[in-house]
């Protein structure tokens, strides 16, 4: 039965009692977490899957007919900002709204995010793209964060508790490309809208349509199993310091009339070609703006006052964002050159029969719902045995992993060089690096959030998850910059410099295990 009991704890840091064993030996509030996220990631990566199609798509097949070096840089931007947003999403889940608020609130503007794509049209097109990037900045580190504080801070469970979590998160992502694509792009679905009399071109719509129908079913199973969260995640008390509370307003203000603001410029400067708006200047724009907003986030941070624990515990923060945005620099290449990887010199058959590329897409999350319980289990098993590897050790393999994946296409794609067109290598090479990036990924995100709940200061944990998707937003960028270059740089030296800075990442990271172990102060 599950339980709310708070009492032996303080009331704002868990959610429920530590006995409470009611979701395969979880807290209760496990599986309303877990599935409210399958069905927003659900509504994430089915958009997602279809995004780039579409953009490219003529418009005589209902696309929208851009370039694809446009196409390309619009999606890394939007995957980029989506988490990107994630800074401000954290900061005004824990001065204003809570964890809790902030992710039905986020909810539902992805949801009417995913409604405007459904709507066909140009603006709705845009205005889409802006409503899920914002709804997902305060929707997804702020649930990350709940998951954490349904565990006391030494509860050994937390770790496997993200690691069930994450299988939500992969569950969704496996399915939804299945659910939209099919309704975006499959002739049955399309001749079935014919014979309605409904233009099938719009078929891409029922697709994103799909995705929004999917983040209702989240938001309703949020609301309706939402009790069994208990009091995490509540909004923050007043904040008894006036002047700080009035700063803090002041500066939500300042912050939505920015945003505001840049994206009137670019709407006004776009459309009356006063600069010319393209990849290479988007590209340009946004890397500086990066570096400003990273540097400069991390200065007012670490400006604020601090005790002396909770400053060494933030430096680990800042370390682990680093090789977080190395990594997912890496690993985020499946949605881009592993893609046109898998698209152009794969052959994708299997027993003789012809899938289409974009089947490689759903491998990885197939990987991590097959292997999640396994390291869920490992890790338990292996703390019962005082044998856990620590976090950063976690982190270094994951790097070393994610690289060597890399390395094993490289003697595919050095076979085909020079190799007679239309030669295509074995589907196995990409089963091969899936795998092993799987294995990889398991390592290092669903441990990352785990840690940064477990490092990050009550009162700033939302903050903190949203340095750690800033890591996931950089490499988005990076990784979307890298996978640019695949038509004009020799594809093994590609994949091998992906490896020697995943590669070098891992080794700097083993080496200062031990000093970032004495900075986190006793926590693994
Ligand atoms: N695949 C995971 C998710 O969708 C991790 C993504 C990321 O943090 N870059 O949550």
């Amino acid at each position: 039965m599950p339980t709310t009991e708070t009492t032996s704890v303080p009331a704002n840091q868990v959610g429920t009692a530590t006995d409470d064993t009611a979701f395969f030996g979880h807290p209760r509030g496990l599986s309303t977490l877990f599935f409210t996220e399958m069905w927003e990631r659900f509504s994430y990566y089915g958009m997602r899957a279809l995004l780039i199609l579409f953009m490219t798509a003529p418009v005589a097949a209902g696309g929208l007919g851009f370039e694809a070096r446009d196409a390309g840089v619009i999606y890394a931007t939007y995957t980029a900002f989506v988490y990107l947003l994630s800074l401000p999403g954290g900061w005004i889940a824990d001065k204003f709204l809570g964890l809790r608020r902030s992710v039905f609130i986020g909810g539902v503007i992805i949801m009417f995010g995913h409604i405007s794509l459904a709507l066909p049209g140009i603006a709705t097109f845009y205005l889409g793209l802006v409503l899920v990037v914002l709804g997902t900045g305060l929707l997804k580190p702020n649930i990350s964060a709940l998951v954490g504080q349904l565990y006391l801070p030494d509860d050994a469970r937390r770790d496997a508790g993200f690691s069930i979590y994450y299988m939500g998160i992969n569950l969704g992502a496996f399915i939804a490309p299945l659910v939209c694509g099919t309704l975006a792009q499959a002739e049955w679905f399309k001749a079935f809208l014919m014979n309605l009399g409904i233009d099938p071109k719009g078929s891409w719509h029922w697709g994103f349509g799909a995705a929004a129908v999917g983040m209702f079913l989240g938001l309703v199973q949020f609301v309706l199993t939402g009790k069994f969260l208990g009091n995490a995640g509540a909004p923050p008390a007043p904040n008894p310091d006036a002047e700080e509370a009035r700063k803090a307003k002041r500066q939500l203000i300042l912050g939505i009339g920015a945003v505001v603001g840049i994206l009137g410029l670019v709407a006004i400067l776009g459309a009356t070609n006063a600069v010319e708006i393209n990849a290479d200047n988007i590209s340009f724009v946004i890397g500086v703006a990066y570096v400003i907003v990273t540097v400069g986030y991390f200065g007012a941070l670490f400006a604020q006052e601090w005790t002396p624990v909770e400053r060494n515990r933030l430096i680990v923060i800042v370390v682990l964002f680093v090789c977080a945005a190395v990594f997912w620099s890496a690993f985020e290449q499946a949605g881009s050159s592993l893609n046109l990887f898998a698209d152009r010199y794969t052959n994708n058959t299997l027993f003789g029969m012809a899938f289409p590329s974009s089947y490689f897409q759903s491998l990885n999350s197939l990987f991590v719902i097959s292997l999640a319980p396994v390291f869920a289990w490992l890790w338990v098993w292996l703390s019962q045995r005082s044998l856990e590897p620590s976090s950063p050790v976690k982190f270094a393999i994951g790097l070393l992993g994610v690289g060597l994946g890399f390395v094993i296409l490289v003697p595919p794609a050095f076979t085909i060089i020079g190799a007679p067109e239309g030669f295509r290598v074995s589907p196995m090479w990409l089963v091969m690096v899936y795998l092993i990036h799987t294995i990889a990924e398991l390592c290092l995100s669903p441990v990352g959030l785990s840690t940064v709940t477990k490092l990050a200061p009550e009162r700033v944990v939302g903050q903190m998850m949203g340095v750690w998707f800033l890591g996931a937003s950089v490499g988005n960028f990076a990784g979307g910059q890298i996978a640019s270059l695949f038509e004009t740089f020799p594809l093994p030296w590609l994949f091998l410099s992906v490896f020697a800075t995943a590669g070098l990442a891992s080794l700097v990271l083993f080496l200062l295990v031990r000093p970032i172990r004495n900075l986190m102060g006793g926590i693994k």
